[in-house]
């Protein structure tokens, strides 16, 4: 049977303003690396106080970017969480190196454990890989002091993080580099794309050259009569942006301080209507910074059948996810570990146990009552739990 989904997991906040965006790129006639990228790129650098945006085709090849620019090669091994999307890890292997998973810090605080980096350090450590969780911050005075005192690059995953801080200083802008993601499902939505980011010139530089085939003109330089030729000067790729996505991306930038403060409203809603549950266990409720509560995680009782309970929300027309399988447990990664699989206690007890709830800005809190409803007539109709 299938059942109509009335609460998606996430939806998008697309409308008019989006649609006449693409439309003006479209009328204007120049498709990829032009003036939208470079005002993206400029509201970007601006947003977190970072000297070098460059916008890319994924939130991927931004971490890819990073992993190169920074030099990650064989016998090299970064250190990064588990708890995360593949790409995490994926940047590290790309490049011939291993990646070292590091558990979280606890059912509280799901971001890496400062003492789990200490304690995996070896004199093979190049880096460290952070991820900040949900839209929460990492620990980063603990993280930089650690990459600082043992001469390791941070680079920040921030797929999740656009608009959340730590202190009051912007998500991205602690690491040598931070990488973004477009992605659909992220704050900032343009279906496919990426932003990575630096303070560092001589990291840009190397950015900007596997960008683009280290071609030393850009066509649109040459289109409008600044270059006539070009050198090649490195091995680069093509991981660049196009301007339809950048009209998006810049509708959608503009609407994120409004649609991270949403939301906040609903994180805080869905925490009213759950308090009545106390089987389930809400991260991060002692997290001191601003988050853009990019995804609503909850952790389900230990024992609680999780897939009988997202059939049961499906089947009333609630979407639900996991955030996330653990990225050592797939079996890519138990085939590269062979006989050496780590052990991370607390990212395997999440990733049991954690539930994704709905969360987007045009959710409503006639939405959320639904949700923690068939929340409590399941906890109902197994109370053994
Ligand atoms: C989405 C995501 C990525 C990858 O971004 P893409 O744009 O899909 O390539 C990397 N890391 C995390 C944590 C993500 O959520």
């Amino acid at each position: 049977m299938d059942h109509k989904i009335k609460i998606p997991l996430f939806d998008l906040d697309y409308g008019a303003r989006e649609e006449e965006a693409v439309l003006d790129v479209l009328r204007n006639k120049w498709l990829t690396m032009g003036e939208r990228c470079r005002e993206l790129e400029l509201q970007f650098s601006q947003m977190l106080g970072v000297k070098h945006a460059l916008a890319v085709s994924n939130g991927t090849a931004a971490l890819f970017m990073a992993a190169m620019a920074l030099e990650i090669s064989t016998d090299h091994r970064v250190i990064c969480p588990s708890l995360s999307f593949v790409a995490t890890s994926n940047c590290i292997r790309y490049c011939g190196a291993s990646p070292v998973f590091a558990d979280v810090v606890s059912n509280d605080d799901w971001t890496i454990s400062p003492d789990e980096v200490l304690r995996h350090l070896t004199v093979k450590t190049r880096g460290i890989i952070v991820m900040h969780y949900g839209g929460f911050a990492c620990r980063m005075d603990e993280i930089m002091k650690i990459a600082k005192d043992h001469n390791l690059f941070v680079i920040e995953d921030c797929a999740h993080a656009p608009g959340s801080f730590y202190d009051k200083k912007p998500l991205g802008s602690f690491g040598d580099i931070s990488c973004f993601s477009f992605f659909s499902n992220k704050n900032i939505s343009t279906g496919e794309g990426g932003m990575v980011c630096t303070n560092n010139d001589e990291l840009a530089s190397k950015l900007q050259m596997l960008r683009s085939h280290a071609m030393t003109s850009l066509s649109f330089d040459r289109h409008h009569g600044h270059a006539f030729s070009y050198d090649v000067k490195g091995l680069g790729f093509n991981f660049r942006f196009d301007e339809m996505r950048a009209a998006l991306a810049l509708v959608q930038l503009d609407k994120m301080s409004d649609n991270n403060r949403k939301r906040n409203g609903l994180a805080l809603y869905y925490k009213k209507r759950l308090s009545v549950l106390p089987q389930l266990h809400i991260p991060f409720l002692q997290h001191n910074y601003v988050s853009n509560y990019h995804i609503f995680p909850v952790l389900l009782p230990s024992g609680t059948h999780r897939s009988d309970i997202m059939t049961f929300m499906k089947e009333q027309g609630v979407q639900t996810s996991v955030h996330y399988p653990p990225i050592h447990l797939f079996s890519a990664y138990r085939e590269f570990f062979g006989n050496h699989i780590p052990h991370l206690p607390v990212t395997e007890e999440i990733g049991r146990r954690v539930l994704t709830l709905p969360m987007f800005p045009g959710l409503s809190f006639e939405d959320i009552d639904y949700i923690a409803g068939i929340l409590e007539q399941y906890f109902e109709q197994n109370s053994c739990q």
